[in-house]
């Protein structure tokens, strides 16, 4: 049987044929002032999907390599730092924390949770030393979304105190302006919002943030944010960079800024909310108490093993995600970054529904589906 794939893993996602296209061309030499202009291009353009003016820099890496460079650059060896652990990500900043040997404050939160704001309270009134918070914005192992402002407030209420996220499915989706969420340290990875192939991460860091840059004691090489502000500014970088990644992300973000950032936003709002409503209207319950709208997170029915249901979905042509460490084979994540429109849902809901049929779960065939176009016709104005 012909089956077409179709990607809707939160990462990596479906390109635009435009990204293909820049994709598919002869490499340049990057030490040139062609690929001067367009690394220059693509800098402006980051800062206009940021909306900032200070550096935003980029790592021939995927989104961890920004995420060590956030640990490595901006604090000193026995710094006490907050981790909100709500997750997989949450787990990788405690790990790389416990790399850069940090003191770490482990907020653990169950799967599918955000924080509770009065024990952030209660944590940094017991400890008002600490020097950084670490967030995922949008935590995509249990699809859920963290509020980052109300974490920006307090950083800045804090003594010195950096508010450091991981935006990586967040950039894209949501309108993301550090400066406004008081955020001081964001990263971000190709391969998930931004519809690009995996290898290229992004950081963006505050001035208060460039400061402690300064004092660091932390080793590190390749991912030195201050040597590389420096030459990215004039656009080049210090190493190799990812000549045609960058050429990409030209094309993808001259899509996302021609949409328009609010726009972007409101497109994956519905798209989320479309997936929500039809999965709940089908009798399945979400993973999420915070759903992110990068990507939905649901349980799979009593009695039948998430993978098994993958499975099924898989041979009707639909690729979707599991769960990790304790949430496999009971759950399975829908993506909504990439290369998405309205339609895309509608077609994701409908193998659902013919992939649970077939597996024996009770179904109604074309509820879930009739459910998502009602939310999308209500949204369409
Ligand atoms: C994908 C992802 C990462 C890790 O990115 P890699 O590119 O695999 O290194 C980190 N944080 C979040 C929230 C992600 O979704």
């Amino acid at each position: 049987m012909f089956i077409k794939e179709r990607l809707f893993t939160p990462g990596p996602v479906p390109l635009p044929p435009q990204v293909i296209k820049a994709l598919g061309q002869q490499i340049i030499h990057h030490r040139t002032p062609e690929f001067t202009q367009i690394f220059l291009e693509a800098r402006e353009n980051l800062q206009k999907l940021l909306k900032t003016e200070r550096d935003v820099i980029m790592f021939a890496s995927s989104g961890t390599g920004a995420m060590e460079a956030s640990v490595a650059n901006f604090f000193r060896k026995g710094d006490r730092v907050l981790i909100i652990n709500a997750g997989k990500f949450g787990q990788r900043w405690k790990e790389l924390a416990s790399v850069y040997q940090l003191k770490i404050v482990d907020y653990e939160i169950e799967w599918g949770k955000t924080y509770d704001k009065e024990r952030i309270l209660q944590i940094i009134s017991e400890f008002p030393d600490i020097k950084g918070i670490f967030v995922q914005h949008s935590e995509t192992s249990t699809t859920t979304y963290h509020d980052v402002k109300y974490l920006g407030d307090i950083a800045k209420k804090l003594d010195d105190c950096l508010l450091v996220v991981d935006g990586i499915t967040s950039v894209g989706v949501y309108q993301v302006y550090p400066e406004e969420l008081g955020i001081d340290v964001l990263v971000t990875g190709s391969q998930k919002a931004l519809m690009l192939p995996p290898g290229l991460s992004v950081l963006y860091f505050s001035e208060k943030a460039e400061e402690r840059a300064s004092k660091s004691d932390m080793p590190r090489y390749y991912f030195d944010v201050l040597k590389e502000a420096k030459k990215q500014s004039k656009g080049q970088t210090a190493y190799t960079p990812a000549i045609n990644l960058i050429i990409a992300l030209n094309e993808s973000l001259k899509l996302i800024l021609g949409e328009g950032l609010d726009n972007l936003e409101e497109r994956h709002r519905i798209m989320a909310e479309a997936t929500r409503e039809a999965v709940k209207e089908i009798g399945l319950k979400l993973l999420s108490e915070s759903p992110s709208n990068s990507a939905t997170g649901v349980y799979s029915p009593a009695g039948i093993d998430a993978d098994q249901l993958r499975k099924e979905l898989l041979k009707l042509g639909f690729r979707v995600a599991g769960g990790q460490d304790h949430l496999k084979g009971k759950i399975f994540r829908i993506a909504h970054m990439g290369y998405f429109d309205f339609m895309d849902v509608v077609q994701v809901i409908a193998g659902l529904e013919m992939a649970l049929k077939r597996i024996g779960y009770e179904i109604e065939i074309g509820k879930g589906v009739r459910k998502a176009q009602e939310v999308i016709l209500e949204n369409l104005g």
